[in-house]
């Protein structure tokens, strides 16, 4: 029987995804988090009794075993990484919360932290980015098919100077992820996270070369396999890791707004937001890009928008949550997202409610690939 440390990367309400970690490999990689392995830990039928105790972006402490008792008896599945369709059945005990109260807590959430890696600062990421794109003008919005993930990009004269989200369909949507994928990364653009979900940033961990560019992210608590992600962009020597933490200042720039939203304990709604602008022939459309964030906490004062990518890829609508409007000569709506995905989006109702606030004709990657927004 193995104690390990669980991060509940996916959870869905009854399929749960934890990146494990055991105390021993934690101590062992001591600031060498390329020592980490890829553990990810799957209950698929959670039982009914436990699921209200599961959140997802939270440590877990539980036991896995080859063999079934009394204590360890709920089935699960162990892979030694993300996209490997080889699994090992397994038999592990009830995930119990970590305190974070307590020294252990207080421990593990240390060992995980961006803040270890470096410092946020805000004149740090005013200072890059005005260094990226002091002289840049977007002329387009591209949402790109990457199958159930989020990869889209600003561009000038067709060459992205600006990713917003590097991510893309992994684990049981790894087949929705196109074959023969690459990014286009000539300008060294610039790279911007809305969050640290996986499906948001995992092109990074497939394409080194990505990690020699400068990267602003969210400050929101992370797994074992972003942190390990997060150190080589920060150890990379061309490479940079900016952390945003808490602001609720803009950062304006010539191709638009960036917005770090305030701490929420679901990582879709603490991170960053961008209202975009892109200009042709002396005209200037905008665009939100809200990652995967409830539209209410976005603030957009009723701004109207010709293009949208929608949020958490037309997935459920949150409640009480309302679309931003239209121009009205109408907009383009883009929503990322893999053909047959396992969380079943988009969702009928959110389709509706798109419809309803007159953006009339969505475009899904899976049937358009590539989208132009604008
Ligand atoms: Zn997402």
């Amino acid at each position: 029987m193995t104690a390990v440390y669980g991060f509940l990367e996916e959870y869905d309400g009854s399929r749960a995804i934890f990146n494990t970690v055991t105390q021993t490999e934690i101590q062992s990689t001591e600031n060498a988090a390329s020592a980490l392995e890829d553990s990810w830990v799957e209950f698929s039928e959670l039982p009914l009794l436990w699921r209200p105790y599961l959140d997802e972006g939270r440590w877990y402490r539980f036991d896995i075993s080859n063999d079934s008792d009394h204590e360890v008896n709920l089935q699960a599945n162990l892979r030694h990484s993300l996209d490997a369709e080889q699994s090992e059945s397994i038999w592990a005990s009830h995930p119990e919360r970590i305190d974070y109260r307590t020294t252990e807590g207080k421990w593990l959430i240390s060992k995980f932290s961006l803040t270890n890696l470096r410092t946020p600062n805000f004149y740090e990421i005013e200072e890059a980015v005005d260094e990226s794109l002091r002289s840049k003008v977007a002329d387009s919005l591209i949402c790109y098919n990457v199958g159930q993930g989020s990869y889209a990009a600003l561009c000038s004269k067709g060459e992205p100077v600006l990713y917003f989200d590097f991510g893309r369909g992994f684990g049981r949507n790894a087949k929705t992820y196109p074959t023969n994928f690459k990014p286009r990364l000539k300008n060294n653009p610039l790279i911007v996270l809305s969050h640290w979900h996986m499906d948001h940033w995992l092109l990074g961990d497939k394409f080194p070369q990505s990690q020699e560019m400068v990267w602003i992210v969210p400050l929101q608590k992370i797994g074992p396999m972003a942190f390990k992600f997060a150190s080589k962009v920060n150890a990379n020597k061309n490479g940079k890791l900016l952390i945003w933490s808490k602001s609720l200042a803009p950062l304006g720039t010539p191709i638009g707004d960036f917005y770090k939203l305030p701490s929420h304990n679901h990582r879709n709604q603490s991170g960053i937001v961008l209202i975009a602008k892109i200009h042709h022939h002396n005209h200037t459309s905008v665009a939100l890009l809200p990652g995967d964030a409830a539209y209410n906490r976005i603030p957009h004062q009723g701004r109207r928008f010709d293009g949208l990518i929608a949020t958490h890829h037309g997935g459920k609508w949150y409640p009480k949550d309302i679309p931003p409007t239209p121009n009205k000569h109408g907009g383009v709506l883009a929503i990322s997202l893999g053909k047959n995905n396992s969380h079943g989006h988009p969702a009928h109702n959110t389709l509706h409610k798109y419809q309803q606030s007159k953006w009339t004709s969505p475009k899904t990657t899976d049937c358009f690939g590539d989208i132009r927004v604008l």
